[in-house]
């Protein structure tokens, strides 16, 4: 990895202006690797945009230099020589961003292990978060210093896609990070309590009606909730206040996988799967044009909501019975 880190310095010190995207439906890591980027290059006197095809929760409003980031929107042009694509498997994941790459240079940094290389520099590795990529390359650049607002950015991603060091993708050299990081004066309980232990009314009351109606299947292995625009409409309340449902299902007792549907629109369905221990959830989501983590996948289903549902629950069993004669592979 080592190699692959430093042969981002160069284009990067090369370049005058910078584009920089990740995935849509932003989560902390996403955004945590951009806004971290963002403020180290800065420091080297880079010009930077960072865009992204999707609005930012309110959630992460803390994080430095968040206001910044632009919305696609059809009539926007940016005049850049390096674009650098963070946390996304592949361009289909930026959505419509992918307009405004023209002729520059791409460096693709993720951690996904699915990513299909589509840069020109591609720092891919087996890490619990893109920021921890995005830390080793602070590492190598010596003109940049770690700030305050810069390790914010790297612990929200950390603290984000590892669920606070408690999923199976954290390793030694993500507490490592966090130690330094927390040398710079970052606060842990402050980022946890902005992202994770702060809700909308009309989250937990959506959370009770959509648990209330939890389904298994008949081995107990499977568990799955779903959100309807109906639901929704009752309480007043939006997708984003579906944040942290997909976390639920695979917390029953006995189950292997939790997945949560949402109706986007009538034959949209964004599909979130999580698993406990064996079951590689990106394989399944794979067969729907999605991807992910062994542990954490997602993809979206243009069918009604109870097809989807029976489609996806369907693969899941087929998924379940390759996977369970298999010892336990990958991380989340
Ligand atoms: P989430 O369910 O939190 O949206 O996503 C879980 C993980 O799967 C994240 O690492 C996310 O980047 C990845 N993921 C979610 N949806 C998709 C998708 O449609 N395609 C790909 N390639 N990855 C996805
Ligand atoms: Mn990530």
């Amino acid at each position: 990895m080592n190699k692959e880190v430093s042969a981002l310095v160069r284009p990067i010190k090369d370049a005058k202006s910078i584009l920089l995207t990740g995935h849509v439906s932003p989560d902390g890591d996403n955004l945590g690797s951009m806004l971290a980027l963002k403020l180290m290059v800065e420091q080297l006197g880079k010009k930077v945009t960072i865009v992204i095809d999707d609005s930012i929760p309110d959630c992460f409003s803390f994080l430095a230099g968040i206001d910044e980031i632009k919305e696609y929107e059809a009539d926007l042009t940016v005049d850049v020589d390096l674009t650098i694509v963070v946390d996304s498997s592949n361009l289909e994941r930026i959505a419509r961003v992918e307009e405004l790459i023209k002729e520059e240079p791409i460096i693709n940094i993720d951690h996904h292990s699915d990513n299909n290389s589509f840069g020109d520099y591609n720092l891919v590795a087996d890490v619990a978060a893109t920021v921890e990529l995005i830390y080793a390359l602070q590492e190598k650049m010596e003109e940049v210093e770690l700030t305050f607002e810069i390790a914010t950015a790297l612990a929200t991603g950390l603290i984000t896609d590892t669920g606070s060091f408690r999923y199976s993708n954290t390793s030694s050299m993500t507490h490592q990070i966090m130690a330094e990081l927390l040398n710079y004066g970052v606060d842990p309980s402050l980022i946890a309590k902005e992202v994770l232990e702060t809700n909308s009314y009309q989250n937990l009351i959506l959370r009770g009606k959509v648990l209330q109606n939890l389904q298994v299947d008949t081995t107990g292995k499977i568990a799955w909730l779903k959100v309807s625009q109906e639901m929704l409409e009752e309480i007043g309340a939006d997708l984003e206040d579906t944040t942290g449902l997909v976390n639920y299902p695979r917390t029953l007792k006995g189950a292997e996988v939790g997945i949560l549907f949402k109706e986007i629109e009538q034959e949209e369905i964004r599909v979130g799967l999580r698993s406990n221990n064996y079951l590689q959830v990106n394989q399944v989501a794979h067969l729907f044009d999605g991807g992910g983590h062994p542990r954490a996948a997602g993809c979206t289903i243009n069918l009604k909501l109870d097809e989807a549902e029976e489609q996806l629950i369907n693969a899941v069993k087929e998924q379940l019975a390759k996977d369970k004669s298999k010892p336990s592979e990958g991380r989340d």
